[in-house]
């Protein structure tokens, strides 16, 4: 199906780039994310005040075309310099494969799971993979069907903090079988790794490897699948923000400038992807003693004061608290306890609250 429209007004220059800019501006419809970053945009033709856009599309649902030319008009039609804005839309069907996200007509969602979280830090040892796993702890507590994916080739650490060393097993068309574990399906790069065996895949290798192991994976049905990221903001992390289309990522970050400088690079990632930045964590907030005395070992507030920086929100600070680790040791996340006398516990469903309500179920 092709459908072509014009509209008006006066002319001057305009680039391929300003009008890709501006489309970033069309949300998919029933998606925060736009029609630029899921790929949709397939060239861009400018010629004596003619803007012609190109638009590939899968869908079944008629209204989803119907909505994405209006809104593109509706972007593009004030513009003086633009005489005619030319919408083409190339309309297919789904393919089989692309399960429920295929009505969006992006090959990276995972069928079956309806939100998809990333977790990183600009540093490695701020507590990002405690923080993902306790917060996958925390939204199974509150009832929602939870996946943990760890996608750290060089130090996967979530399959220790759920005690699982089970290797997991693959149907017959070669998808893994995540290992489930208090309820939780869990799939890292530890259940495939020897024990201590270092990995030494780089560059284009471990972009493809990270591809592959997330799109191998048969997770079902799920309300959240957590991506526990690798830290920094390399090629993997790139891979993971470009081919998979995420809900949303959670920073984390310790109080102090040198985790803060980093955080921010992490955030700048996902700002110039389109991923929307569900909010900032801080671990490591405090310490606080048996007297109730609170010590800022890594400083006082900086994630805080950080996110009110940025203008994003912040989900919760959390104290260094030593069961913390030592639950995540023994291999049971302390969000997993039902010991009411935690303080994190409660934060910890407290950042799983809002996390709900900011991008639903
Ligand atoms: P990252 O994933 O950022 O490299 P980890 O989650 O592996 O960091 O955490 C590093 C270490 O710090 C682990 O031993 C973990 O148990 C510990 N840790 C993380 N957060 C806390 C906390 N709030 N209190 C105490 N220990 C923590």
């Amino acid at each position: 199906m092709k459908t072509a429209v014009a509209s008006c007004t006066s002319n001057s220059a305009v680039t391929t780039d300003s009008i890709k800019d501006l489309l970033k501006q069309v949300a998919y419809p029933g998606f925060s994310r736009d029609i630029v970053s899921f790929g949709l945009v397939k060239n861009i033709e400018i010629d004596d005040g003619t803007v012609t856009v190109h638009i590939s599309v899968q869908t079944n649902d008629p209204t989803v075309p119907e909505q994405i030319f209006n809104n593109c008009h509706a972007v593009l039609d004030p513009l003086p310099e633009v005489k005619h804005a030319r919408i083409e839309l190339d309309v297919q069907a789904p393919a089989a494969q692309s399960g429920e996200s295929g009505e969006a007509g992006v090959k990276n969602t995972i069928p079956g799971v309806k939100n998809i979280i990333a977790i990183a830090s600009g540093k490695g040892g701020v507590g990002k993979s405690t923080v993902s796993s306790n917060l996958a702890a925390a939204l199974s507590k509150q009832g929602h069907k939870v996946g943990l994916c760890d996608c750290d080739l060089y130090g996967p650490s979530v399959a220790h903090m759920f005690g699982s060393h089970e290797r997991p097993l693959a149907t017959d068309d070669n998808q893994i079988i995540p290992i489930e574990t208090h309820g939780i399906k869990l799939m890292s790069m530890g259940f495939l790794l020897e024990d201590a065996s270092p990995v030494i895949v780089r560059g284009p290798l471990a972009t493809r490897y990270t591809q592959q192991f997330l799109q191998n994976v048969e997770w079902g049905e799920l309300d959240y699948l957590i991506l526990d990221l690798p830290p920094g903001t390399g090629d993997i992390q790139l891979t993971i923000v470009q081919t998979i289309a995420l809900t949303g990522a959670v920073i984390v970050t310790t109080p102090q400038e040198v985790a803060l400088i980093d955080a921010r690079k992490a955030i700048s990632m996902f700002d110039k992807v389109n991923v929307p930045i569900l909010g900032l964590v801080e671990n490591m907030a405090w310490f606080e003693c048996d007297h109730g005395t609170r010590y800022p070992i890594f400083g006082d507030g900086g994630g805080a004061e950080e996110a009110e920086k940025l203008k994003i929100p912040l989900l919760g600070q959390i104290p260094l608290d030593i069961p913390t680790r030592t639950q995540a040791d023994a291999g049971k996340p302390i969000a997993l306890s039902d010991s009411d006398t935690s303080p994190v516990i409660e934060k910890y469903q407290e950042i799983a609250s809002r996390i709900v309500n900011s991008v639903g179920t």
